[in-house]
């Protein structure tokens, strides 16, 4: 018995290792192109995102290098990148977080229902204690997911910790500036219905709003219950 559990551990390892290489020795170039929509479509010529930048980092090595999760379509890749860019100067004291994204060659996905064409992202929930940014829940990798917040926004596990909506907004904000330079527009944003209030309230959030951005009116309680601790947004093709 102990033979085959080290013979099997033996086998994860190697397609660990192999497919972290993978990752690792990825060139970006060229432009991507899709087929299909993000709930049943393929991505080619993928562009795999940094694992972290000045501002940001992705929220998984297993994800990232085992799962091969971070690809996206190479508008998307300009976009996400010039979007953090202007954060650096409108949210000055934040790190942010980009958790899942594609496939390599797009398609299905362990635990998502889309993001098969590159173009649909998860970003991580800013949170916030005391005034000053709380990171301590950004670093449970693919947990991460299982966080649970009130309607308020407060995070179950410790009220005092909270959805900082301002950044929020203003991450949005600056994504929906950075696609359109880049030829996208964000087509959709999924985050759960009851704290859509909280997020138009802020002071960005108001300038959000006005914005008209399209957020998914109604959503099934599974799916409404899952996008607290992060939202997805899908981004589509100015020209499709
Ligand atoms: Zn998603």
């Amino acid at each position: 018995m102990k033979k085959i559990l080290k013979v099997i551990g033996l086998i994860v390892l190697i397609l660990i290792c192999g497919m972290t290489l993978l990752q690792v020795t990825y060139k970006n170039k060229g432009e991507s192109s899709y087929t299909g929509s993000v709930s049943k479509g393929k991505l080619y010529n993928s562009y795999l995102m940094p694992y972290s930048g000045k501002n940001f980092s992705y929220f998984s090595p297993m994800s990232y290098y085992a799962m091969g999760n971070a690809y996206v379509h190479s508008k998307l890749y300009h976009t996400l990148l010039s979007s953090y860019k202007v954060c650096e100067h409108t949210c000055p004291d934040i790190k942010f977080k980009l958790m899942e994204c594609a496939n390599k060659k797009g398609g299905k996905m362990l635990i998502h229902r889309t993001h098969q064409t590159g173009l649909s992202v998860d970003f991580m929930t800013p949170l916030i204690k005391n005034g000053k940014q709380k990171r301590l829940y950004d670093h449970m990798g693919l947990g991460h997911y299982l966080l649970e917040f009130d309607d308020r926004g407060r995070l179950s596990l410790d009220k005092n910790v909270t959805i900082d909506f301002e950044t929020l907004a203003k991450h949005i904000i600056s994504l929906d500036d950075a696609a359109r330079k880049n030829g996208l527009y964000i087509k959709k944003v999924i985050w759960k219905i009851e704290l859509k209030d909280e997020l138009f309230a802020t002071n960005t959030g108001k300038l959000l709003k006005k914005r008209g951005i399209y957020f998914a009116k109604a959503l099934g309680p599974e799916i409404n219950a899952l996008h607290d601790d992060h939202y997805h947004i899908d981004f589509a093709l100015i020209s499709k």
